[in-house]
Protein backbone atom coordinates (compact mmCIF):
# COMPACT_ATOMS: atom_id res chain seq x y z
CA UNK A 1 0.00 0.00 0.00
CA UNK A 2 1.15 3.34 -0.61
CA UNK A 3 2.37 5.16 2.48
CA UNK A 4 3.19 9.24 2.53
CA UNK A 5 6.71 8.88 1.48
CA UNK A 6 8.14 12.81 2.57
CA UNK A 7 7.19 14.34 6.21
CA UNK A 8 6.32 17.78 6.47
CA UNK A 9 7.16 19.70 9.78
CA UNK A 10 5.16 23.00 9.19
CA UNK A 11 5.47 26.41 11.28
CA UNK A 12 2.37 28.21 12.46
CA UNK A 13 3.61 31.84 13.52
CA UNK A 14 0.11 32.57 14.78
CA UNK A 15 -0.63 36.39 15.58
CA UNK A 16 3.34 36.84 16.30
CA UNK A 17 5.47 38.27 14.11
CA UNK A 18 6.50 41.59 12.74
CA UNK A 19 9.03 42.60 9.55
CA UNK A 20 11.70 42.36 12.38
CA UNK A 21 11.27 38.62 12.57
CA UNK A 22 11.92 38.10 8.61
CA UNK A 23 14.86 37.85 9.89
CA UNK A 24 14.49 34.48 11.49
CA UNK A 25 13.44 33.03 8.44
CA UNK A 26 16.71 34.38 6.74
CA UNK A 27 18.53 32.54 9.65
CA UNK A 28 16.60 29.35 8.79
CA UNK A 29 16.76 29.17 4.78
CA UNK A 30 20.93 29.47 5.73
CA UNK A 31 20.29 26.88 8.21
CA UNK A 32 19.16 24.79 6.16
CA UNK A 33 21.93 24.65 3.29
CA UNK A 34 23.29 21.68 2.91
CA UNK A 35 21.72 19.73 5.03
CA UNK A 36 19.72 16.53 3.45
CA UNK A 37 16.38 16.10 4.86
CA UNK A 38 13.71 14.11 4.12
CA UNK A 39 10.40 16.17 4.49
CA UNK A 40 8.88 19.11 3.64
CA UNK A 41 9.51 22.50 5.19
CA UNK A 42 6.12 25.10 6.26
CA UNK A 43 5.86 28.81 7.22
CA UNK A 44 2.69 30.26 7.98
CA UNK A 45 3.16 33.82 9.30
CA UNK A 46 0.52 36.11 9.95
CA UNK A 47 -0.45 37.19 5.77
CA UNK A 48 0.88 40.69 6.76
CA UNK A 49 4.04 38.98 6.19
CA UNK A 50 3.51 36.89 3.59
CA UNK A 51 4.69 38.68 0.40
CA UNK A 52 7.99 39.72 1.63
CA UNK A 53 8.73 36.92 3.59
CA UNK A 54 7.82 35.07 -0.31
CA UNK A 55 10.48 37.26 -1.62
CA UNK A 56 13.02 35.88 0.85
CA UNK A 57 12.67 32.13 0.63
CA UNK A 58 12.98 32.24 -3.37
CA UNK A 59 14.97 29.54 -4.39
CA UNK A 60 15.47 27.88 -0.53
CA UNK A 61 13.43 25.34 0.57
CA UNK A 62 11.09 27.19 2.59
CA UNK A 63 7.64 26.67 1.49
CA UNK A 64 5.06 29.30 2.40
CA UNK A 65 1.62 29.18 3.99
CA UNK A 66 -1.61 31.13 5.34
CA UNK A 67 -3.32 29.99 8.72
CA UNK A 68 -6.43 30.70 7.54
CA UNK A 69 -8.51 31.02 4.83
CA UNK A 70 -12.41 32.65 3.77
CA UNK A 71 -15.26 30.20 2.69
CA UNK A 72 -15.48 32.90 -0.32
CA UNK A 73 -12.90 33.86 -3.03
CA UNK A 74 -14.07 37.77 -2.77
CA UNK A 75 -16.60 39.53 -1.77
CA UNK A 76 -17.89 41.74 1.30
CA UNK A 77 -16.52 40.17 4.00
CA UNK A 78 -14.49 43.05 6.30
CA UNK A 79 -11.26 41.80 7.64
CA UNK A 80 -10.92 38.51 5.90
CA UNK A 81 -8.58 36.89 3.74
CA UNK A 82 -9.64 34.28 1.21
CA UNK A 83 -7.57 31.34 -0.60
CA UNK A 84 -7.36 32.89 -3.77
CA UNK A 85 -5.03 36.22 -1.71
CA UNK A 86 -3.02 33.65 -0.01
CA UNK A 87 -2.03 32.01 -3.28
CA UNK A 88 -1.39 35.53 -4.96
CA UNK A 89 0.60 36.32 -1.98
CA UNK A 90 2.72 33.52 -2.06
CA UNK A 91 1.19 30.78 -0.17
CA UNK A 92 1.07 27.26 -1.57
CA UNK A 93 -1.33 26.04 1.62
CA UNK A 94 -3.39 27.21 3.81
CA UNK A 95 -4.22 26.04 7.38
CA UNK A 96 -7.96 25.46 8.50
CA UNK A 97 -9.92 24.34 11.02
CA UNK A 98 -7.13 25.31 13.83
CA UNK A 99 -8.47 24.76 17.42
CA UNK A 100 -8.13 28.40 18.04
CA UNK A 101 -10.37 29.53 14.99
CA UNK A 102 -12.75 26.81 16.31
CA UNK A 103 -12.74 27.91 19.84
CA UNK A 104 -12.09 32.03 19.33
CA UNK A 105 -14.49 31.90 16.04
CA UNK A 106 -17.08 29.61 16.75
CA UNK A 107 -15.93 27.44 14.12
CA UNK A 108 -17.49 24.43 13.35
CA UNK A 109 -16.97 21.81 10.71
CA UNK A 110 -19.40 22.96 8.00
CA UNK A 111 -17.25 26.21 7.44
CA UNK A 112 -13.67 24.46 7.61
CA UNK A 113 -15.43 21.99 5.03
CA UNK A 114 -16.12 25.19 2.69
CA UNK A 115 -12.90 26.56 3.66
CA UNK A 116 -10.77 23.52 2.82
CA UNK A 117 -12.47 23.61 -0.40
CA UNK A 118 -12.07 27.07 -1.28
CA UNK A 119 -8.13 26.09 -0.34
CA UNK A 120 -8.65 23.47 -3.11
CA UNK A 121 -9.98 25.28 -5.85
CA UNK A 122 -7.13 27.84 -5.17
CA UNK A 123 -4.65 25.53 -5.95
CA UNK A 124 -3.64 25.39 -2.13
CA UNK A 125 -3.44 22.10 -0.12
CA UNK A 126 -5.52 22.52 3.21
CA UNK A 127 -4.26 21.68 6.13
CA UNK A 128 -6.85 20.74 8.33
CA UNK A 129 -6.69 20.40 12.06
CA UNK A 130 -8.88 18.05 14.72
CA UNK A 131 -8.84 17.39 18.32
CA UNK A 132 -10.16 16.96 21.49
CA UNK A 133 -10.23 18.58 24.67
CA UNK A 134 -9.43 17.72 27.83
CA UNK A 135 -12.71 17.33 29.18
CA UNK A 136 -13.75 15.03 26.14
CA UNK A 137 -10.28 13.02 26.20
CA UNK A 138 -10.65 12.52 30.07
CA UNK A 139 -14.16 11.45 29.40
CA UNK A 140 -12.96 8.65 26.54
CA UNK A 141 -14.52 10.70 23.38
CA UNK A 142 -11.16 11.10 21.60
CA UNK A 143 -11.70 9.11 18.72
CA UNK A 144 -15.59 10.01 18.38
CA UNK A 145 -14.59 13.81 18.26
CA UNK A 146 -11.49 13.19 16.39
CA UNK A 147 -13.81 11.37 13.84
CA UNK A 148 -16.44 13.18 13.68
CA UNK A 149 -14.24 16.67 12.88
CA UNK A 150 -12.53 14.18 9.71
CA UNK A 151 -15.85 13.05 8.36
CA UNK A 152 -17.38 17.10 8.88
CA UNK A 153 -13.97 19.35 7.93
CA UNK A 154 -13.35 16.93 4.80
CA UNK A 155 -14.06 18.42 1.47
CA UNK A 156 -14.91 15.71 -1.51
CA UNK A 157 -12.36 18.25 -3.39
CA UNK A 158 -9.35 15.87 -1.32
CA UNK A 159 -7.15 13.68 -2.51
CA UNK A 160 -3.49 12.92 -0.71
CA UNK A 161 -2.00 15.35 -3.14
CA UNK A 162 -3.75 18.44 -1.69
CA UNK A 163 -4.78 17.55 1.74
CA UNK A 164 -2.92 16.67 5.44
CA UNK A 165 -4.45 16.35 8.31
CA UNK A 166 -3.21 17.73 11.83
CA UNK A 167 -4.08 15.95 14.85
CA UNK A 168 -3.58 18.55 17.36
CA UNK A 169 -5.12 17.60 21.45
CA UNK A 170 -6.22 20.72 22.05
CA UNK A 171 -4.85 20.17 26.13
CA UNK A 172 -1.59 20.16 24.77
CA UNK A 173 -1.49 23.13 21.84
CA UNK A 174 0.67 25.93 23.53
CA UNK A 175 0.60 24.49 26.93
CA UNK A 176 3.99 22.68 27.25
CA UNK A 177 2.11 19.34 27.23
CA UNK A 178 2.74 16.71 24.76
CA UNK A 179 0.23 13.67 24.06
CA UNK A 180 2.30 10.64 24.60
CA UNK A 181 4.05 8.75 21.83
CA UNK A 182 1.56 6.43 22.47
CA UNK A 183 -1.80 8.18 22.68
CA UNK A 184 -0.45 9.84 19.40
CA UNK A 185 -0.12 6.58 17.67
CA UNK A 186 -3.87 5.30 18.78
CA UNK A 187 -5.42 8.91 17.36
CA UNK A 188 -3.06 8.61 14.21
CA UNK A 189 -4.07 5.00 13.16
CA UNK A 190 -7.24 5.90 13.97
CA UNK A 191 -7.56 9.21 11.74
CA UNK A 192 -5.37 6.82 8.97
CA UNK A 193 -8.02 4.09 9.37
CA UNK A 194 -11.08 7.26 8.71
CA UNK A 195 -9.10 8.35 5.78
CA UNK A 196 -9.04 5.15 4.20
CA UNK A 197 -13.32 4.90 4.65
CA UNK A 198 -13.72 8.44 3.52
CA UNK A 199 -10.98 8.22 0.19
CA UNK A 200 -10.50 4.63 -0.32
CA UNK A 201 -7.52 2.76 0.85
CA UNK A 202 -5.05 4.36 -1.59
CA UNK A 203 -5.51 7.74 -1.34
CA UNK A 204 -6.12 7.30 2.38
CA UNK A 205 -2.93 5.48 3.27
CA UNK A 206 -0.87 8.48 1.50
CA UNK A 207 -2.40 11.76 3.50
CA UNK A 208 -0.01 13.06 5.49
CA UNK A 209 -0.91 12.81 9.43
CA UNK A 210 0.96 15.56 11.34
CA UNK A 211 1.11 15.72 15.05
CA UNK A 212 0.51 19.56 16.59
CA UNK A 213 0.90 19.96 20.52
CA UNK A 214 3.60 21.50 22.16
CA UNK A 215 6.16 20.41 19.55
CA UNK A 216 9.94 21.32 20.54
CA UNK A 217 13.55 19.51 19.83
CA UNK A 218 13.63 18.34 22.66
CA UNK A 219 10.51 15.79 22.13
CA UNK A 220 10.79 15.77 18.26
CA UNK A 221 12.61 12.88 17.50
CA UNK A 222 10.21 10.54 19.87
CA UNK A 223 7.36 12.14 18.23
CA UNK A 224 8.12 11.97 14.78
CA UNK A 225 9.78 8.36 15.08
CA UNK A 226 5.83 7.32 16.46
CA UNK A 227 4.14 5.17 14.10
CA UNK A 228 1.66 6.79 11.46
CA UNK A 229 3.61 10.61 12.22
CA UNK A 230 3.90 12.04 9.11
CA UNK A 231 5.04 15.55 10.54
CA UNK A 232 4.75 18.15 13.03
CA UNK A 233 2.79 21.37 13.02
CA UNK A 234 4.73 23.46 15.13
CA UNK A 235 3.67 26.72 16.79
CA UNK A 236 5.76 28.73 19.81
CA UNK A 237 8.95 26.61 18.96
CA UNK A 238 8.47 27.70 15.15
CA UNK A 239 9.45 31.61 16.08
CA UNK A 240 12.71 30.97 16.16
CA UNK A 241 15.04 29.47 13.60
CA UNK A 242 17.24 28.08 16.28
CA UNK A 243 14.56 25.84 17.65
CA UNK A 244 12.39 24.94 14.64
CA UNK A 245 15.90 23.70 13.35
CA UNK A 246 16.13 21.24 15.92
CA UNK A 247 12.56 19.82 15.57
CA UNK A 248 13.40 19.77 11.25
CA UNK A 249 16.47 18.10 11.71
CA UNK A 250 14.33 14.69 13.76
CA UNK A 251 14.28 14.31 10.00
CA UNK A 252 18.10 14.92 9.09
P1 LIG B 1 2.30 24.86 20.04
O1 LIG B 1 1.11 25.10 18.98
O2 LIG B 1 3.40 24.14 19.30
O3 LIG B 1 2.69 26.22 20.49
O4 LIG B 1 1.73 24.01 21.13
C1 LIG B 1 0.78 24.12 18.05
C2 LIG B 1 -0.32 24.61 17.14
O5 LIG B 1 -1.28 25.20 17.64
O6 LIG B 1 -0.25 24.44 15.90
Amino acid sequence: MPKPTRALVAGNWKMNGLRGSLKEVRLLAGMLNGVSLNCDILVCPPATLLPSMASLVRGTRIVLGGQDCHSAQAGAHTGDISAAMLKDAGAKACIVGHSERRSDHGEGDDLVQAKASCAHDSGLTAIICVGENLQQRESGETLDVVTRQLIGSIPASATSGNTVIAYEPVWAIGTGLTAMPQQVAEVHAGIRAKLCEILGDEEGDSVRILYGGSVKPSNAVELMGTDEVNGALVGGASLKAADFIGIIKAYA
